[in-house]
């Protein structure tokens, strides 16, 4: 992680993130929905957490066993919850503001490493109270970046099915209307075939706040950690971005071939044959540059490169499978410019494997 962004992430993630509190014994005083985020934010810095709901809960025996004390909650309860404190513990308070917080973020997590994800990601991340984590949004220990949230997997995990959009939908909002800060953090940017306008349309119908965090698209930043440019001056100077989910249309394929762009298509690795086929079929020659990066900003990643004829049979030979960039256009030849660097960061263990 650069030391930068090590500092921001300090600085905005609760100082207790980096504090070891192991064995330390914690008493929480507050009314139970207030205090879990800060109860679980302690527990995760290896304290020993006792709770007490209420003021007449803080007995002299809970008193003797603390070594810190959090008080959450409206100042105005505190202050006999001080007086059997004074001289036992240091005592930090926790405000709570009057009006309910809730409020749902929509927030990209890049194509993968904590690096790509935004400062504002992070900020986000840390100011949550949940958090509704993605397949593909791989920034690593989501519990580290949000300290006092509760973490839901609601991805797709072998052997595991994935939450349903609505049910996911119905958890973000639900838990926001509970007053609760609801993160949902997203693979790439939020709006590139993330679901994220449904997801937005869905917390402006329960007339909650909700803002997004852009992030970087893998739609970009994959074919770009390759060493594609997806323009290059004199070369293209218009991409689309497609799905290739389901295979491209004979209208929708010539208009691409059409654009005499580059053509990038995610989510395509089982419809690549029909795919080429089609881009071949709508006028697109034969010979046109193409690749697939697979794996993108991981230790695995790996480059495919041929042509519309060649590449659907080297990225079999290859075993190459999603998640993966599928690129199409005469911008493809700069991979060969990118792999005879000279000087070329091997710390980040990018593999790159031209395939001529
Ligand atoms: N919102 C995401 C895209 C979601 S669709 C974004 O902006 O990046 C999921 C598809 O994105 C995958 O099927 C794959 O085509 C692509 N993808 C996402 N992360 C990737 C990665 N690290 N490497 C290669 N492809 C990736």
């Amino acid at each position: 992680m650069g030391a930068d962004v090590e500092r921001e992430l300090r600085r905005e993630a609760a100082v207790l993130i980096e504090t070891d509190l192991t064995g330390l014994p914690v008493l929480v005083v507050g009314p139970p929905g207030l205090t879990a985020s800060v109860v679980r934010r302690h527990e995760r810095a290896g304290a020993v957490v006792t709770v007490a709901a209420s003021p007449g809960d803080v007995t002299a025996e809970v008193c003797a066993r603390a070594r810190l004390a959090v008080l959450v909650g409206p100042g105005s309860t505190w202050a006999p919850v001080r007086e059997a404190l004074a001289g036992r513990c240091p005592v930090v308070t926790e405000p709570v503001p009057d009006a309910p917080r809730g409020r749902v973020v929509l927030v990209g997590a890049g194509p993968g490493g904590l690096e790509l994800l935004t400062l504002a990601g992070i900020r986000a991340l840390a100011e949550a109270d949940v958090v509704l984590t993605d397949r593909l949004a791989e920034v690593g220990d989501v519990a580290r970046l949000a300290p006092g949230a509760e973490v839901v997997d609601v991805g797709k995990r072998p052997g595991h099915h994935a939450v349903p959009q609505d049910q996911i939908e119905g958890i973000m909002v639900g838990r926001a209307l509970d007053g609760l800060t609801v993160v949902r953090l997203k693979g790439g940017d939020p709006y590139v075939f993330g679901r994220g306008g449904e997801e937005v349309a869905a917390a402006v119908e329960a007339g909650l706040p909700v803002t997004v965090v852009p992030g970087v698209s893998s739609a970009v930043g994959v074919p770009g950690s390759a060493g594609i440019p997806v323009t290059h001056r004199g070369v293209s100077h218009v991409f689309t971005v497609v799905s290739g989910h389901v295979p491209l249309e004979p209208e929708q394929a010539r208009s691409l071939a059409g654009l005499g762009g580059t053509v990038v298509v995610l989510m395509g690795m089982h419809n690549l044959v029909p795919l080429t086929t089609a881009l071949a079929r709508a006028g697109l020659a034969a010979d046109t540059p193409a690749a697939v990066v697979e794996r993108g900003f991981t230790p695995d990643q790996r480059s495919i490169v041929g042509t519309l004829a060649t590449l659907p049979d080297l990225a079999a030979r290859a075993g190459a499978t999603s998640p993966s960039v599928i690129v199409v256009g005469e911008v493809v030849r700069q991979s060969a410019v990118w792999a005879r660097r000279v000087g070329a960061p091997s710390a980040d263990g990018l593999a790159m494997d031209v395939v001529a």
